[in-house]
């Protein structure tokens, strides 16, 4: 495994008292790989990827175990995992403005990041630097690197942080929400290309996003995570299929279809959790329609291997 994450815990001290934002997360991700971990906002996606990157608030805490490449790298030094984060694992985040450095034109923060890390000439990191914004397509690439951040379109600022990313040559991407900010048509545009760049350079990649309509055909396995849990995992294609946990039921239920015509939206009722007050039984049982009364008082335990789910319901209840 490229990546494996084990029991890893995250909590956040507030005034408030303590935050479980994730509650014993594990899975694996292979060499290559598109794993789409998906859930509502707070469901504690983004925390268990930042804090297998050393990338947690202040207040933060993680515990567990994350091995990269068979080594443990949960809470190295900031040193060490600098390290990693520059050369082995990259992430794109949903704002390219707020990663940009907005006094800086595309070409010398792009140049700086070779120099830094791979100890490149100026000039030949430049040459590298017009090459990743062609890979990204980004048309007339020499002529991009004299330009700053604002003089971009939201989808072109995106694909820059694309190619900044690609720079080192990660063996990890994580994409997280990479196209929430962005108008349909682009997003489909950034999805091909990232599903081009994976072929291409081999990169393993976690998609992170709320949105179940960009996963099918994007990634190969998908984890949903709710209450900072994971509440089923498997093939994509096997998920869309047949879901075999109510909150993937009524997140695929969510999705618009355009072979479906309906006078709105399915949603699914309630709120997300309080993370600070999560209660012994299933996170869901307030918003699922299919609640028993052993859910209230026990966590499902999460079964399975190759598919993997946490309900107290059995599988063959799921048409
Ligand atoms: Fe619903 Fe119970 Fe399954 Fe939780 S364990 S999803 S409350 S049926």
């Amino acid at each position: 495994m490229l990546l494996s994450v084990n029991d890893l815990q995250v909590r956040f001290d507030t005034q408030d008292g303590a935050v479980s934002a994730v509650n014993g997360v594990s899975f694996g991700l292979a060499q290559g790989e598109t794993l789409a971990i998906v859930g509502e906002s707070g469901s504690g996606k983004s925390q268990t990827a930042f804090a297998c990157l050393g990338l947690l608030a202040r207040n933060g805490r993680a515990a567990g175990s994350v091995r990269w490449d068979g080594a443990e790298i949960l809470n190295l030094p900031e040193r060490a995992l600098n390290r990693i984060r520059a050369r082995e694992i990259a992430v794109i985040f949903q704002d390219p403005m707020t990663s940009l450095n907005p006094y800086m034109t595309l070409g010398d923060q792009m140049a700086e990041v070779l120099v830094l890390h791979k100890g490149a000439a100026r000039r030949e990191a430049l040459d590298e630097a017009a090459r990743m914004l062609d890979a990204v397509r980004i048309p007339e690439a020499r002529a991009r690197l004299r330009q700053y951040p604002h003089e971009l379109s939201g989808g072109m600022r995106q694909r820059v942080m694309i190619a900044m990313a690609l720079l080192c040559r990660p063996r990890l991407l994580i994409a997280d929400e990479p196209t929430t900010a962005l108008d349909v048509t682009v997003q489909a545009q950034i999805m091909a290309l990232l599903a081009d760049i994976r072929e291409e350079f081999g990169t393993a990649l976690i998609l992170i996003t709320h949105d179940l309509g960009i996963v099918a055909g994007a990634a190969e396995r998908m984890l949903v995570m709710y209450g900072g849990q994971v509440m089923e995992e498997g093939t994509t294609e096997a998920v869309f299929a047949r879901p075999l946990h109510p909150y993937t039921e009524g997140l695929l239920a969510a999705v618009p279809r355009l072979d479906r015509v309906e006078a709105e939206l399915r949603a699914i009722p309630g709120d997300p959790p309080n993370m600070a007050d999560l209660g012994a039984g299933c996170p869901f049982a307030p918003r699922c329609e299919r609640a028993m009364e052993i859910c209230r008082r026990e966590m499902p335990p999460l079964d399975g291997t190759d598919r993997r789910r946490a309900c107290h319901l059995s599988e063959e209840v799921f048409a």
